[in-house]
């Protein structure tokens, strides 16, 4: 037999927010393998472990396949049909609505979802629902960065593109652990250092973890000081005359009294208070001041805090002293943990937002929307975000609650919490291609979703690049694919709460709803009502903005020093170091970080399904300093109880010298279904900075006693 020739579909990896180009070869049926897309700018044919492993991970027996039903907590779910799954879930919605308002059922979506599918989940929530109740797993990864964009530069815009990465002189990776989180990019990095070894790359993260690697300085500062160590930093900068005054006159504000802030902030008391030397800062700064062009990364280390907007307004802060944004090489450039978390800020998926960078807040905004939607207005009443909607599922005041593409039942901290609230809630909808997630046994409804491979949409990456994701293969069973559930769902709930009136949802494909979403996005920063499906098939991934008429998208913003404020000066923002949370005591006396392996995604839905994938680590194991074990009279492989204000965990633990006394780590991929009782986040805490509402998932204060 001659084997036959697979067909090729070009699409995008379902991981990181890197975004890289895959060609999926298919028989129609089935994904027989993947290869990185040539030509495809952000990864030019590179994959990393995970992305080069995605035909692994179609497992059959782990995906939904047909609707499930329960009526009452105590039965198993049966088998159902579609009509009768989605008539139920309209009726519960539409009874629920009717009998305690539009704020007592909420959506809580994913940054894996497609915009095409964020755009139907949001125009479902606000102008059919009536609700704010919509946020989404991205408020646990980007809403700091938001924050940090919007208050400096005025709109939620990185300013570089990948090739950046490889023209600055001095990059300043702070809290990502770019060698496993965002692998492709790292590669890109690798190779632009070995070609231009004077380029000078500095780590910032309490741990020495792989990216130390690369680094020729790093800085293992004491966990949650950044905003000391940026404002120490700028200290420098001004004390020896490291600044730019001249962009400073004529691009910002507020620099006076940010002047006055840092001036407390001296070297030596900072280098304290981050646990560093003296020499190190003042090398730092150097390092800094002395680079034709400055550009920083960050991820989770600054935006999973209690601090997290500060962090990242402190951090810009830096970039516009110096004059070190708009042009090439140079600015604030935030990583994105998840593969469609930017097209989720763009869609208004977080509950604060509304499609095209709006404000759900700003009463212009929800009339411009109210209007573009053909009703007459949209909710007035502040939504929740994912914490605080899940303490209102807890506590009773939502009753119905729909989870699309998501696992908050191991993601969300203080996990015990979050299965008390998933289990007293008399309406739990799962709408998921996965049936083994640890939310998916609290599914009264489940509803089986197509997956990577099987759907049709667009996603926008880290340097505001949306691409094409293309179908391949047919869902197994009967999953369908999100938008056209959601759409499914929104008609027969409009029939049960506004009869005899036009539909908002007759969509009939992703590409009709990116043709009405695009509108939204005209005359906005984020602009992108040029492109359509059609262009991105001929001109390929492109960046926004994209307006119509545009022949390429955008690299680069604020070249001009004008940026996206009412007066087009971009703000300094003074705001004074605060320590996290929890802090560590005589009880907890070690701070505990959670983060990404190599080749695990998150929960693990998608890859906890290909055995290769626990190659790298094939277990969770704590990590703590080898002074810290002998203290405890504990030998690396010892089993231990991991405790935490919130529960425990029992783990091995192993001598970890990439640490720091008084430091542990784990990562936070391993839920209830792999390790007995609950899984990681059972430790973590749910406290969140008073600005982004993002949690502090990165430092929690725990004890460990052998077991
Ligand atoms: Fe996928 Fe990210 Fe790996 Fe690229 S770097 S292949 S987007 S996981």
């Amino acid at each position: 037999v001659v084997p036959t020739k697979p067909t090729i579909t070009a699409s995008t990896c379902c991981y990181c927010g890197v975004g890289c180009g895959v060609l999926i070869e298919h028989d129609g049926e089935r994904i027989l393998g993947v290869q990185g897309d040539p030509d495809h700018p952000a990864n030019f044919g590179r994959l990393c472990s995970k992305g080069a492993s995605l035909h692994l991970t179609g497992d059959v027996d782990a995906r939904a396949r047909y609707p499930e039903l329960r009526l009452g907590k105590t039965p198993a779910r049966s088998r159902t049909d579609w009509d009768t799954a989605l008539d139920h879930a309209a009726t519960v919605f539409a009874d629920t609505i009717t009998a305690h308002g539009p704020d007592s059922v909420a959506f809580y979506i994913s940054g894996q979802l497609l915009t095409e599918d964020y755009y139907a989940f949001n125009k479902l929530a606000r102008a059919m629902v009536h609700t704010n109740n919509i946020d989404s797993n991205s408020r646990l990864c980007m809403s700091s960065a938001v924050v940090g964009y919007k208050r400096s530069l005025g709109a939620d815009a990185p300013p570089c593109s990948y090739e950046d990465i490889e023209q600055s002189d001095c990059l300043l990776i702070v809290g990502s652990n770019m060698a496993y989180a965002h692998p492709v990019l790292f590669r890109r990095l690798e190779a632009a250092k070995a070609a231009r070894p004077q380029m000078r790359i500095i780590v910032v993260d309490p741990r020495r973890t792989d990216t130390c690697e690369l680094a020729d300085l790093h800085l293992a500062i004491l966990p949650g000081t950044d905003v000391a160590l940026f404002h120490g930093l700028l200290h420098l900068l001004l004390w020896e005359g490291w600044i730019d005054r001249a962009y400073i006159d004529a691009h910002t504000q507020g620099f006076d009294e940010l002047k006055l802030l840092v001036r407390d902030y001296s070297p030596a008391s900072v280098a304290r208070l981050c646990g560093i030397s003296l020499e190190e800062l003042q090398h730092c700064a150097r390092l800094i001041s002395s680079a034709p062009t400055f550009l920083s990364l960050w991820c989770m280390g600054l935006n999973q805090s209690t601090a997290g907007s500060a962090k990242n307004s402190a951090l810009i802060n830096l970039h516009l002293a110096t004059g070190q944004i708009g042009k090439p090489g140079a600015g604030p450039f935030s990583l994105t943990g998840q593969p469609n978390a930017m097209g989720g800020r763009e869609t208004g998926s977080l509950s604060n937002l509304l499609p095209g960078h709006r404000e759900a807040g700003n009463p212009e905004h929800r009339a411009e929307v109210a209007a573009y939607w053909g009703v007459e207005q949209l909710p007035v009443t502040n939504g929740l975000s994912a914490v605080e909607l899940f303490d209102a599922v807890h506590d009773g005041r939502i009753k119905a609650l729909w989870i699309a593409c998501t696992n908050p039942a191991q993601s969300l901290p203080d996990q015990q919490k979050i299965h008390e609230a998933l289990s007293r809630c008399p309406c739990v909808v799962v709408q998921d291609a996965f049936a083994t997630t640890e939310t998916c046994s609290f599914a009264d409804l489940l509803l089986p979703a197509a997956s990577w491979g099987e759907k049709d949409g667009t996603v926008t990456n880290s340097e505001r690049r949306i691409s094409r994701v293309r179908r391949a293969v047919t869902p197994p069973g009967e999953a369908r694919t999100d938008w056209s559930i959601i759409c499914d769902f929104a008609r027969r709930l409009e029939q049960r709460l506004r009869p005899g009136r036009p539909s908002l949802f007759d969509f009939t494909s992703p590409e009709a709803l990116f043709e009405e979403y695009k509108g939204l996005t005209a005359g906005r920063d984020l602009d992108y009502s040029g492109l359509s499906h059609a262009v991105l098939e001929q001109l390929g991934p492109q960046q926004w903005p994209f307006p119509p008429g545009a022949r390429q998208g955008t690299p680069r913003l604020y070249l001009d020093g004008r940026f996206s404020t009412a007066d087009g000066r971009a703000r300094f923002i003074a705001e004074p170091y605060r320590a996290a949370k929890e802090l560590r005591d005589a009880r907890y006396p070690l701070l505990l970080n959670t983060g990404r392996l190599r080749d695990q995604w998150h929960g693990m839905s998608r890859t906890g399904t290909a055995a290769q994938l626990f190659g790298h680590a094939p277990d969770a194991v704590l990590g703590l300093h080898p002074d810290d074990l002998r203290q405890r009279q504990l030998r690396h492989g010892d089993l231990v109880r991991l405790r935490s204000r919130r529960g425990s965990l029992i783990l091995p633990v192993h001598a970890d010298e990439a640490l720091l006394p008084g430091q542990a780590w784990l990562p936070m991929h391993w839920g209830n279904r792999f390790l007995k009782g609950l899984g990681i986040n059972v430790l973590t805490q749910p406290a969140f900075d008073p600005l982004s509402k993002q949690p502090e998932l990165k430092i929690s204060a725990v004890d460990v006693e052998k077991v």
